[in-house]
C-alpha cells in the first residue's frame, strides 16, 4: 500500500522524527513482531509495549535488518541514519489500531463482523467457504481476533476484495469500542454465548452488552433467538434463527441428521447435516441464516452445507522418525495461514534445517501468477532449507528455487520419497484438505499407540501472563521446567518460554539442562540439584549451579578453576525452614569467608524455598521463612558487598504473598494449569489432556467378573469397554476399582476392577459409544486436581507420572 505521509501523521497525531520522510511511503508489511523473518525495508514496525514486552528494544536489531519505518512512543531511539524514520506517538497500541482504522477508511466493502463466546472461528471459516465463490473474501487468518489480531487482519484488505469476514474477541470492558471502528461491520453475527472466558466481566449480561458494541453501525444482526442476546438488540435489525419461536426470521427443526428450515413467509427446505453435534448444528444454522440474509438460493445453501468440513485450527508439533520434528497443518492452505505457519516453524524449530511440504495455495481474489510470486518470496524470506511442493499449480510456478522437489500428487510424493529422505529436520506439513497430507504425517511420524498427552501451548502462555499480571513489571521470572516440564515435555515448553522472554529456566539435574542447550535453548538455566560428577559438563553447557553447601561449593570451585572460569554465575540457596537443602544461618559466615577470597564465581542470586505457601493455616510460618530469608540475604549482601537477585516465591507464593516478590519469582505448577484454590483455577487454562481410544467393547452377564482378582462383579447385563492405558502409563492403581472414572463422549465411565499394567476396563452400560471412541483420562473436564484429591496425592505427582512412552503432542491454536 502507498501511504501519504502527511495524512497518515495527521490521522495518528504523530510527530515525524528524522530528515528522511518522503511524501509517499510504500509499505508492504505491517509488523509488531521483531522476530518475523518478513521484516524488511518496506515494513512499518509498531513498537508495542505491554506489561512484559517492549518493541522499542528491538529497533536497533531491526535497523540492521533493513527496516526503516517505526511507530514509537519512547525517547532515546537509535540515530536516524540510513533512511530511518520514526513516527512518534503517545501510545503505540492506540496508534496501531488507529492506523488499521485509517486503512479501513479507504475501502467501502460489506463486512461481516463475528463475535460471541464460542464458535467465532468455525463460523468465520465456514462462511468463507460458503461465500467465496461469489465474493472475493478477505478474512481474519486462524483466530486472529484480539486487540492486535483484528488490526493485523484488517490491514490485509485490498482493492480487489468485495467482502470482509472478521472475527472479534474481547476479554474485558472497553475493548470493543476500539475494535468496532477498525472492522466497521455492515452485518453482525453473534455466535453463542457461554459462561467461558467471563473473568474480565462482572456478569454474562455485561459480557453480552460489551460484545454487541461491535454492531453499533450494522444493518442486520444474525443470531440465535436467545432472549439474553436479543433483548439488547433493536428489533428491526434482528435476523434470528430459532428452534422454538416461529416468529423468528428463520425457524428450524431437527430430524435425525436433517435440518428443516422455514424462513419467514417462505416455503420450508431441508438440509442434510454433515455433523450432528449440538455446537456444529448451531454454527451451521448461523451460517444458513447469514446466507438467507444475503439472498442465497435454497439450492446453493443445501448443496454447500453438505460439503462443510471440520475446522482444524491447531498447529500440532509431533515427533517424527529419524529425529525429525513435524508441524502438522494438513487441513488448509490459504496464503494468510501459510504466513502464520512459517512463523510458527521458525519459532518452534528444534532442528537447524527447515523443510516445508506445501500443497497448492489459495487466496481469494488473486491471480495465480501473482499469488505464487508472493508464495515464492515468502518462502525465500523465511530461509527454508528445502521445499517440497505438491499439486498441479505449485509445480507450475515454483520451479527453480534451490532444493525444491515438485510432485503433481500426494501419491506420487509418497511413492518417490520415503522416510529415509528426511532426518534431523523440522518439517512443516501444510496442505489443503483435499491433498490428504494426513497420509504424509502418518508416514513420517513416530509410531506409537493411541495414547497421547496433548499439550496446549496457548494455555501455557495464558497462564504465564496470568502470573506476570500479579507481578511488578520489573520483577524477573524463572520458570521451573524440571521433571520434563512437569511431565509435559521440556524442549517445546522451554522454546516457548524463551520466546516469551522469561529470565531463567530451572531444571533439577544437569542432564535436563544439557538437553535443552542441545535443542537450541539459550535462556539462562539454573540446575537445582547439581551433582559433583556433572560440574564439568555444566560449565561446558553454560548451566548455572544452585550452591547449597560449603562442600559442594568447594567441589565446584575446584572444577571451575581447572576450566579457568572467571566470575562464573552461581545461585546461593538458603534453608529457611523447608530443611531440604541450603545454608542454615550458622553456616553463612564460613560461606562468606570462602566467597570473599575468590573471583572464580559470582553470586548472581540468593534464594530460598517456601514449604507451605499454599496453606493458609501456615501463613505465619511462611512469613517467618520470608523474614529469615531477607535477614540472611542482607547479611550476605553486606558482607560480600554484592547486589544479587533475591527470590523466594513459587507459584502459590506469587498468588498468596505477592508483596514478597523481591527481584524474581519461580513459577512451576501454575504454568501447567494447576492452581491451589478454585478462584485461582478459574483464571488458569487447562494445559494437558491425557487421552486414548476404546479398544474393545463387550457385554457380560449378571455376576460375571472383570480383571485380576475378580474385584468387579456385574450386576445385571453390563457393557464393558477396554481402554489401552494402565499404571505403567501413569494411571495410579488406586484410581481403579470403582474409585475413579474416565470421560467418554462427555460422560463419566467408572473404572471397574483393578487397573492393569497397560490396560483398564470401564463400565459403559449407560453410555452411547463404540470402539475407537475417544477416552479422556484427565483434562479440562476431569482435572488432575480432582483425581489427586480423591486418591490422596497431589496434582504434581499425577502430571509427572505420565510415562515417557506416552506420545506428547503440542499444539497452538
Ligand atoms: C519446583 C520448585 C519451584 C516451583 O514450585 P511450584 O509449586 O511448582 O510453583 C520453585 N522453587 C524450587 C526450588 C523448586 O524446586
Amino acid at each position: 500500500m502507498n501511504i501519504d505521509t502527511n495524512a497518515f501523521c495527521t490521522f495518528l497525531e504523530a510527530e515525524v522524527l528524522g530528515e528522511n520522510a518522503q511524501d509517499n511511503l510504500t509499505i508492504t508489511n505491517i509488523s509488531v513482531d521483531s522476530r518475523s523473518l518478513l521484516n524488511d525495508e518496506h515494513t512499518l514496525f509498531f513498537a508495542l509495549q505491554g506489561k512484559n514486552h517492549n518493541g522499542h528494544i528491538y529497533i536497533n536489531e531491526l535497523i540492521t535488518k533493513g527496516v526503516k519505518y517505526f511507530v514509537v512512543s519512547e525517547d532515546n531511539l537509535p540515530k536516524e541514519t540510513s533512511g530511518v524514520v520514526y513516527f512518534k506517538v503517545k501510545n503505540t497500541l492506540a496508534a496501531f489500531q488507529k492506523a488499521a482504522n485509517f486503512h479501513r477508511s479507504h475501502f467501502n466493502l460489506p463486512v461481516i463482523g463475528i463475535t460471541g463466546s464460542k464458535g467465532k472461528t468455525v463460523v468465520k471459516e465456514w462462511l468463507n467457504f460458503l461465500l467465496n465463490e461469489e465474493f472475493s473474501v478477505i478474512k481474519s487468518p486462524k483466530s486472529y481476533n484480539s486487540q492486535t489480531g483484528v488490526p493485523l487482519s484488517v490491514f490485509g484488505i485490498e482493492e480487489k476484495h468485495n467482502l470482509g469476514i472478521f472475527e472479534v474477541g474481547i476479554s474485558t470492558i472497553g475493548e470493543m469500542e476500539r475494535l468496532e471502528p477498525i472492522v466497521k461491520p455492515t452485518i453482525g453475527v453473534f455466535t453463542a454465548i457461554t459462561e467461558e472466558h467471563s473473568e474480565g466481566f462482572e456478569s454474562v449480561e455485561q459480557k453480552i452488552q460489551e460484545k454487541i458494541k461491535l454492531f453499533t453501525n450494522v444493518d442486520k444482526i444474525v443470531c440465535e433467538d436467545d432472549i439474553r442476546i436479543t433483548s439488547f438488540l433493536s428489533k428491526d435489525k434482528l435476523y434470528s434463527w430459532s428452534f422454538e419461536n416461529r416468529e423468528a426470521q428463520v425457524f428450524a427443526s431437527l430430524q435425525n441428521d436433517t435440518l428443516i428450515i422455514t424462513p419467514n413467509a417462505k416455503p420450508s427446505f431441508e438440509v442434510i447435516l454433515p455433523f450432528s453435534d449440538n455446537a456444529s448444528v448451531r454454527n451451521i444454522l448461523t451460517c444458513i441464516t447469514t446466507m438467507l440474509l444475503l439472498n442465497y438460493s435454497t439450492e446453493i445453501i443445501k448443496h454447500r452445507i453438505e460439503l462443510l468440513y471440520p475446522v482444524e485450527l491447531r498447529l500440532q508439533l509431533k515427533d517424527g522418525l529419524n529425529n525429525c520434528t513435524l508441524i502438522d497443518d494438513a487441513y488448509n492452505a490459504d496464503y494468510q495461514s501459510l504466513v502464520i505457519a512459517l512463523d510458527f516453524l521458525e519459532k518452534h524449530k528444534i532442528n537447524k534445517s527447515k523443510t516445508v511440504i506445501l500443497s497448492d495455495v489459495f487466496r481469494s481474489g488473486f491471480e495465480e501468477a501473482e499469488l505464487y510470486g508472493l508464495v515464492r518470496s515468502l518462502l525465500l524470506n523465511n530461509n527454508i532449507t528445502r521445499l517440497i511442493g505438491i499439486g498441479n499449480h505449485i509445480t507450475e510456478y515454483l520451479y527453480g528455487i534451490p532444493n525444491t522437489y515438485l510432485f503433481k500428487t500426494t501419491e506420487e510424493f509418497l511413492q518417490k520419497m520415503s522416510v529415509e529422505d528426511f532426518s534431523e529436520e523440522t518439517i512443516l506439513i501444510k496442505g489443503a484438505r483435499a491433498y490428504r497430507f494426513d497420509k504424509i504425517v502418518t508416514a513420517l511420524e513416530t509410531k506409537t499407540h493411541e495414547t497421547v498427552l496433548e499439550v496446549n501451548l496457548n494455555a501455557i502462555r495464558h497462564n504465564l501472563n496470568f502470573y506476570r499480571s500479579k507481578l511488578e513489571s520489573k520483577t524477573k521470572i524463572m520458570v521451573m521446567v524440571k521433571a520434563f516440564g512437569y511431565g509435559n515435555g521440556s524442549f517445546e515448553i522451554a522454546k516457548l518460554l524463551a520466546h516469551e522472554n522469561v529470565d531463567y529456566l530451572g531444571v533439577a539435574f544437569a542432564d535436563e539442562g544439557i538437553d535443552l542447550r542441545k535443542a537450541g535453548v539459550n535462556t539462562k538455566i539454573i540446575v537445582m540439584n547439581p551433582e559433583i560428577s556433572a560440574f564439568s559438563a555444566m560449565i561446558a553447557y553454560d548451566l548455572e549451579p544452585e550452591v547449597y553447601s560449603v562442600r559442594e561449593l568447594n567441589a565446584f570451585l575446584k572444577v571451575a578453576r581447572e576450566r579457568n572460569c572467571y566470575q562464573y554465575p552461581i545461585h546461593i540457596k538458603l534453608d529457611t525452614g523447608m530443611h531440604r537443602h541450603g545454608f542454615l544461618t550458622n553456616e553463612l559466615q564460613e560461606l562468606v569467608e570462602l566467597l570473599k577470597t575468590t573471583n572464580v564465581v559470582e553470586v548472581k542470586s540468593i534464594f530460598s524455598h517456601l514449604s507451605s505457601s499454599d496453606m493458609p493455616e501456615y501463613r505465619d510460618f511462611t512469613l517467618d521463612q520470608i523474614n529469615m530469608f531477607t535477614k540472611n540475604a542482607d547479611y550476605l549482601m553486606s558482607s560480600l558487598d554484592i547486589q544479587p537477585i533475591r527470590h523466594i516465591l513459587n507459584t502459590s507464593g506469587v498468588y498468596n504473598f505477592s508483596a514478597y516478590q523481591m527481584e524474581m519469582v519461580r513459577v512451576g505448577i501454575g504454568l501447567y494449569g494447576v492452581g491451589n484454590d478454585e478462584e485461582e483455577m478459574k483464571q488458569l487454562h487447562n494445559v494437558s489432556t491425557l487421552k486414548t481410544r476404546i479398544m474393545q467393547i463387550k457385554e457380560i452377564e449378571d455376576l460375571e467378573s472383570v480383571g485380576y482378582g475378580r474385584r468387579f462383579r456385574a450386576v445385571g447385563k453390563t457393557k464393558i469397554a477396554t481402554v489401552p492405558i494402565g499404571y505403567a502409563d501413569g494411571v495410579h492403581r488406586s484410581w481403579g476399582n470403582g474409585v475413579g472414572y474416565v470421560l467418554i463422549n462427555g460422560q463419566q465411565a467408572p473404572i471397574v476392577g483393578s487397573i492393569c499394567m497397560d490396560m483398564l476396563m470401564v463400565d459403559v452400560t449407560a453410555i452411547d459409544c463404540v470402539e475407537e471412541d475417544e477416552v479422556i483420562i484427565f483434562g479440562q473436564d476431569l482435572p488432575v486436581t480432582l483425581i489427586a484429591n480423591r486418591i490422596k496425592t497431589i496434582p504434581y505427582e499425577i502430571l509427572t507420572s505420565v510415562a515417557q512412552r506416552v506420545k506428547r503432542i503440542f499444539y497452538e491454536e
